[in-house]
């Protein structure tokens, strides 16, 4: 399976210089008793497997808008266990 910030950069290009932390993307939050970092433009659920690092190189959309289908939704040999839901989960877990 492709690694998930490798398939950013092939979606979108490689930024080299500049870092997932500092992406308006790039969202980090708790839910129940765990701290989530995930990547909007990814996709976000409550599973690992959408989990994202912070000293990942960014890719092109950095602290762009996005407005299509969650990259990870776009994978298809995706063994995600859960659907994905790009922006409800971590708008509860900003809460
Ligand atoms: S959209 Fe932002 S957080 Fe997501 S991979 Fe690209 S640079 Fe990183």
């Amino acid at each position: 399976m492709i690694r998930r910030i490798d398939a950013m950069h092939q979606r979108f290009g490689k930024l080299d210089g500049k870092k997932c932390r500092d992406c308006s993307n790039f969202i980090k939050g708790r839910y129940h008793d765990k701290t989530l970092q995930k990547c909007e433009v990814y996709g976000m659920t409550h599973s690992e497997a959408s989990d994202w690092r912070q000293r990942w190189t960014a890719c092109g959309q950095f602290s762009k808008e996005y407005n299509g289908r969650c990259i990870m939704e776009t994978l298809s040999r995706s063994k995600e266990p859960e659907p994905p839901n790009c922006g409800a989960t971590m708008k509860e877990a900003q809460e």
